[in-house]
């Protein structure tokens, strides 16, 4: 969905929207929906450019880092957007003293894309490290092995130098 400021009567307008998941899955390689995403906010005129301001809310799906079986977490995030254009962008980078002191993004000065936006504000909402559970175990690197539902060998068959060191000491006591 995209905005068009020339429709906002006033220099202002409300929006609202439900994504179905299909319409933006995958959100990148990690991170999808994983049921309808519901966006809701404000646009206005600003002296310079565009305001943008909302909420979403959704879930997604993440894999878990540990054994990668998916995970469902609940997205709720508030947003608060200023947009111009590449033009004015230029100058107030100049008058900036740099870059990240610009919390703007820049647009074409025509229509502000929600898609985007929705996109963008999931995946800042999606924590860096996921788990399924805290105490995961994940996956066995030698055999690929789930070790929380199931169980291998690999790590036994490293016998441990001591333990077998005691294994000789019992067979000479008999
Ligand atoms: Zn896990
Ligand atoms: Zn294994």
């Amino acid at each position: 969905m995209r905005i068009e400021l020339e429709k906002l009567g006033g220099g202002r307008g409300d929006f609202a929207h439900v994504y179905q998941p299909d319409e933006l899955n995958p959100v990148d390689e990690r991170v999808s929906l994983a049921a309808p995403a519901e966006v809701r906010g404000r646009v206005r005129r600003t002296g310079v450019g565009v305001a943008v301001d909302g909420h979403i809310d959704t879930q997604v799906k993440v894999e878990c880092d540990r054994c990668l079986k998916p995970v469902q977490l609940p997205v709720s995030a508030d947003f608060a957007l200023e947009y111009i254009t590449g033009a004015d962008y230029e100058s107030s980078l100049a008058v900036a003293l740099n870059e990240e002191e610009m919390s703007v993004s820049v647009f074409d000065g025509e229509s502000i894309d929600v898609d985007e936006i929705v996109k963008e504000q999931v995946l800042l909402a999606v924590p860096a490290r996921t788990l399924c559970r805290e105490d995961c175990k994940g996956i066995c690197p030698e055999c690929g092995i789930d070790l929380n539902t199931g169980r291998c060998n690999c790590a036994a068959e490293e016998v441990d130098p001591r333990w077998a060191a005691l294994k000789d000491l019992k067979n000479t006591d008999r």
